[in-house]
């Protein structure tokens, strides 16, 4: 099977051609991306209008790539997978009619695909991790926790009631008159910076759902900046390394809840008795925040303690990606679900769980 796979749901134009033989060896021939960061930064976010007109501009010509690069024509691919949400409809809009119209010109079959279900897959094209696992997407638009159970079985377990994980650090970091995108930036100075200065909130920390909110955090950053105020270079440290510190005790408490219900749940697939020999079970991170190595590290001693494998697939894959969706295409055209109709729309909200939106309103 080979697949090519089209990403435009936010701010990176991505086109890939992911193959997997009869002995079932995958093989990534081509990952193309073009990120429009530059016209974005501007602004300090992503701004819709410019993000769908960068889209048109490139798109054509990034496919053409992709498939010059794996060495295939189009006659050579199986099918065609694009993004269909959730994401910016505008850039969703060209991703999915682009996908269409070579569906249908090159008669191939089209997968419309899920843009978390495209993270969420990530771990077994890369690790080859079986069912089930459990994923940490945090990146700018999404958090969440996911239980994987199968292609096309996932269960919400946690989710933001507010601010996304990387929007909370791109907030702090304007207000520190910090450079977009925030994480990165954030990351840098809180090297230099003490981390317990400032005694940030620790949202939901302590409670039995699974849930994160991180708006009371950007809020109290702001107050403790402005209480403070005209801020040194160890003062904006000194606010990041306590961020940061804020969101990795977060993480700690919410996720190792995670681990519990899921080694709760799952006793029988990974018993305890037999960690050694066993299969341990893992979690997967994906999404841009997935960068931060601090945070990183306070995930691996998590999994470390509850005996679970942390997998952090490699950074450009855990961005924004068009081998995430190719693959996800392939990985539902081998358990031989049908191809999506030509007139599938578009959707700009569309949580993996069908049951998430009953669940907690309308969450990221
Ligand atoms: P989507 O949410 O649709 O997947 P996105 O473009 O918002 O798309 P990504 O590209 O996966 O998400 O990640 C971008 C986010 O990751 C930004 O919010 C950015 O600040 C954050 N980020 C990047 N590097 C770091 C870092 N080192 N530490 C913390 N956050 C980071
Ligand atoms: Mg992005
Ligand atoms: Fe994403």
């Amino acid at each position: 099977l080979r697949i090519l796979g089209i990403e435009t749901s936010c701010d990176e134009t991505a086109a890939a051609v992911v193959e997997r033989d009869a002995e079932g060896h995958s093989k990534v021939l081509s990952d193309v991306v073009l990120s429009q960061l530059d016209e974005h930064s501007a602004y300090g976010g992503v701004v819709p209008e410019i993000a769908a007109r960068a889209h048109v501009e490139a798109l054509d010509e990034l496919i053409e790539e992709a498939l010059q690069r794996a060495n295939v024509s189009l006659n050579e691919v199986d099918a065609i997978a694009a993004t269909s949400g959730p994401g910016l409809i505008g850039g969703l809009l060209v991703g999915l009619m682009t996908g269409k119209a070579i569906a249908r010109a090159a008669g191939k079959p089209l997968y419309a695909v899920n843009h978390l279900e495209g993270h969420a897959l990530t771990a077994r094209l890369t690790d080859g991790l079986s069912f089930p696992y459990l994923m940490l997407l945090v990146s700018g638009g999404h958090t969440q926790l996911i239980l994987v159970r199968g292609v096309g079985d996932y269960q919400r377990w946690g989710t933001t009631i507010d601010d996304a994980l990387g929007e909370a650090f791109d907030k702090t970091a304007k207000l520190l008159g910090l450079p977009y995108p925030g994480g990165p930036a954030v990351e840098r100075m809180a090297r230099d910076g003490n981390a317990d200065r400032f005694a940030f909130p620790r949202p939901l920390v302590g409670e039995a759902r699974l849930d994160f909110s991180f708006s009371g955090l950007k809020t109290a950053v702001r107050q403790a900046a402005q209480d403070i105020a005209p801020l040194s270079d160890q003062d904006v440290a000194d606010i990041c390394a306590s961020f940061q510190k804020a969101v990795s005790r977060t993480l700690k408490d919410r996720i190792g809840r995670g681990l519990q219900r899921f080694k709760t749940e799952f006793a029988a697939t990974f018993p305890a008795a037999a960690p050694a020999t066993g299969e341990k079970p893992a979690l997967v991170v994906a999404g841009g925040v997935a960068a931060n190595l601090e945070l990183r590290g306070t995930l691996q001693t998590l999994c470390d303690k509850n005996g679970f494998r942390f997998i952090a697939p490699p950074l450009h894959l855990c961005t924004d990606n068009a081998v995430m969706i190719a693959w996800a295409g392939l990985e539902r055209m081998a358990t031989g679900a049908a191809p999506d109709p030509l007139d599938v729309q578009p959707r700009s909200r569309w949580p993996l769980d069908s049951n998430a939106e009953t669940l907690i309103g309308f969450g990221k």
